[in-house]
């Protein structure tokens, strides 16, 4: 509305302006004319004046310089006479009075030129009165006259016409010092209005984005906006704001499940790193149980390195025994050492279903009879190879879910490291025993010796050896057969094992002969052992079946190690045979020494 209104004062004082400029151009050309109309006039008048005196100078002076002029200025004068009537073509009044001055300058100009002819053809004197003729005076009156009358209706054109100019200014004026103000007082109102419509929008939705800049996402602007645009603004700002929380919100979810995603993979990290631990723990073990050659270092490997792996637990390792009716302790750690005894199988749980078998909280479960008094807090895990079971795994505790892994491993692995155990026994007790006696065999007895000797080398300890055969022994396949040579052979052997020490290796040697290294053993002190021996070889009575196949003695070598003997122990086994040799002849069932062992 105060836009149109101001629309409509700007044009209408355009529109004066340019009508009055438009007027006064018109009448600033009708000044022009009269100006041109006055000068027109005064230029035929001294055209006229220019010629009259031109033509009294010639006629005065006979000078034909003064003539010259004369014909031209009259030209003049009738030009301009005749350009006075164009030019007041449009005012009847003027051109009827431009029209009489140019008949009268039509007439002047005659006579001027008549006088003009009469002069130069020699007739001054006539020309003279011609010129100065009552008639040429007067025609150049009303000549004159003519002119002021042309001139003061034509100065009368122009003052009014001035007039008309300043009062046109004054409208000018009038329209500029009004319009101006009025239009400006137009332009602030529409910039009061428009202003104040764009503040309150603009208010709101500062005010909108000043929330959401604070924090608050689900600010939005939902005032009336009052305008189209500002309506676009508001709902594109809107949207704008719905995509902004939408994203901010997948953000946080996305920046949620990255979180979960991290601690898990952190947890299984950890879990990793530490099944990683174990399994280096456990490639330790593995390890040293592989070159175990005894269960009794078999037994210090698992009671070191169960602790590692299970710490804080208690616990115990039962194995089978040979004749399988019974598990017996073979290792215990955390303090289990002293109460540990063996077990029928049938009262561990574990080992009667084959799997797991623990109690973790009184009553939640049947307690092993082998248990006691732990029996609310125990767990029993079978060890089983290849579908046998081995033994079992007793540990007085509680074994947490986390800790699971760890106890599967390592009972999978020392019940493989028992049964590869007790295959590389079984072999190795192959290839050093002898399968008739049970003894060790001759290989094994040569790599012992050799041992023992370099053990000896080092240590000084003494290393005795006996060398022992059996009497007469022909006889018995002779007379019995031999299978009852055999028996004889077993029955000596046993006594022989039974009679040494345990540190003491008692070998077959071949046939009927036996050897025995005692390592660490003076000649003295054994020769009394081996006297025993004798004596309770001689006791034996050999059966097959119910046969009785008699008495049995021995005779027996002994020679003792000396560091001037050879590292294989040819020179030793050479002494002692000949020990026995000598006991052979002395009349057998006897005992001799190396005569180098006695004087040692
Ligand atoms: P001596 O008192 O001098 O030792 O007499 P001997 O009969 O014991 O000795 P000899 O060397 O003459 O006989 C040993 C016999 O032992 C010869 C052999 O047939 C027998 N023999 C060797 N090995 C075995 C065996 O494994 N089993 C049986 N039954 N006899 C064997
Ligand atoms: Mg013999
Ligand atoms: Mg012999």
């Amino acid at each position: 509305m105060l836009c149109t209104a101001l629309a409509g004062l700007i044009v209408v004082l355009a529109g004066a302006l340019l009508a009055v400029t438009m007027q006064m151009h018109d009448n600033l050309g009708w000044l022009d004319h009269s100006s041109r109309v006055l000068r027109t006039a005064n230029h035929a008048l001294s055209s006229l004046r220019t010629a009259e005196s031109g033509q009294r100078g010639f006629t005065l002076t006979r000078d034909p310089d003064f003539a010259r002029a004369v014909g031209p200025a009259l030209d003049t004068a009738r030009r301009d006479a005749a350009d006075l009537v164009n030019l007041t073509a449009d005012k009847p009044e003027q051109n009827e009075r431009a029209r009489q001055l140019q008949a009268l300058v039509a007439g002047r100009a005659d006579t001027l030129e008549a006088a003009a002819r009469l002069a130069r053809s020699g007739q001054f004197d006539q020309a003279r009165q011609s010129t100065a003729s009552r008639h040429g005076l007067e025609l150049m009156q009303l000549v004159e006259a003519k002119v002021n009358d042309l001139l003061l209706d034509e100065r009368a054109l122009a003052a009014d016409r001035m007039a008309a100019v300043e009062s046109l200014l004054r409208t000018i004026r009038w329209l500029v010092i009004l319009g101006t103000p009025l239009t400006l007082l137009m332009l602030a109102l529409v910039a009061r209005s428009l202003i104040q419509r764009i503040r309150r929008p603009a208010g709101e939705m500062l005010a909108v984005m000043g929330e959401l800049g604070a924090g608050h996402r689900e600010a939005r602007i939902t005032g009336e906006m009052g305008s189209r645009e500002f309506a676009q603004l508001a709902s594109g700002y809107n949207a704008m704001a719905d995509e902004l929380q939408r994203a901010v919100a997948n953000q946080a979810e996305a920046a949620e499940s990255l979180k979960t995603a991290n601690a898990a993979l952190s947890r299984n990290a950890d879990t990793l790193r530490e099944r990683g631990e174990v399994i280096e723990i456990l490639g330790g073990m593995a390890h040293r149980m592989q070159a175990a050659r005894t269960d009794e270092e078999l037994a210090a490997i698992i009671e070191v390195f169960v602790p590692r792996v299970l710490p804080q637990i208690p616990g115990a390792l039962f194995v089978h025994n040979n004749s399988r009716n019974l598990l017996v302790p073979t290792a215990t750690w955390g303090g289990l050492e002293q109460v540990q005894t063996g077990f029928a199988p049938e009262e561990c749980w574990a080992l009667r279903r084959g799997q797991s078998h623990f109690v973790d909280e009184a009553g939640s479960d049947i307690v092993c009879p082998h248990v006691g008094v732990w029996a609310d807090h125990y767990h029993c895990e079978p060890l089983l190879a290849g579908g046998e079971v081995i033994g079992v795994l007793y540990l007085r505790g509680t074994v947490g879910t986390e800790s699971r892994f760890r106890l599967a491993v390592l009972s999978e692995n020392i019940a493989s490291a028992l049964v590869n155990h007790r295959l590389q026994r079984g072999l190795r007790e192959q290839t050093i025993r002898d399968p008739l006696t049970g003894l060790f065999n001759r290989r094994y007895l040569e790599e012992t010796l050799a041992l023992e000797m370099a053990r000896a080398a080092r240590s000084g300890a003494p290393l005795t050896v006996v060398m022992c055969d059996v009497d007469h022994f022909k006889r018995f396949n002779d007379e019995f057969g031999h299978d009852a040579g055999d028996q004889v052979l077993q029955t000596v052997a046993a006594e022989l094992r039974r009679r040494f020490r345990d540190g003491d290796v008692v070998c077959r040697f071949g046939g009927e002969e036996f050897v025995v290294i005692a390592p660490a053993t003076e000649v003295s002190i054994l020769r009394a052992r081996v006297e025993e021996v004798r004596e309770a070889v001689s006791h034996l009575t050999v059966r097959q079946g119910e046969r009785a196949l008699g008495s049995v003695t021995m005779s027996f070598g002994l020679a003792t190690w000396a560091p001037d003997m050879d590292r294989e122990g040819i020179a030793l086994l050479k002494a002692a045979d000949a020990a026995l040799y000598a006991a052979k002849r002395e009349g057998r069932n006897r005992v001799a020494i190396d005569p180098q062992a006695l004087a040692a």
